[in-house]
């Protein structure tokens, strides 16, 4: 049979609850990123050059600067510079 002490076992415990703790806090960090990047786009206007951001995958949005009508393209990033 395997002897260990009160203080080892305590040690062991903590460590293991820390460890999968810093785990599942990796996990759902990691998880949420990708969620966030599926679910917003960045587009820039043409026309006055606003920075906006859309949750909705239509083509043809709307600039809420100067209310401008522009077509999306798919996979198209424009503000990637
Ligand atoms: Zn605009």
């Amino acid at each position: 049979m395997i002897e260990i002490n009160l203080a080892s076992l305590i040690g062991i415990l903590f460590f293991t609850l820390v460890l999968l703790v810093f785990s599942v806090w990796i996990f759902y960090n990691y998880n949420e990123e990708k969620d966030l990047e599926e679910l917003y786009h960045i587009h820039q206007c043409p026309y006055c050059t606003h920075i906006f951001k859309t949750a909705s995958k239509k083509s043809i949005q709307t600039c809420p600067n100067c209310n401008s009508l522009l077509t999306i393209e798919k996979n198209t990033n424009n503000a990637e510079t």
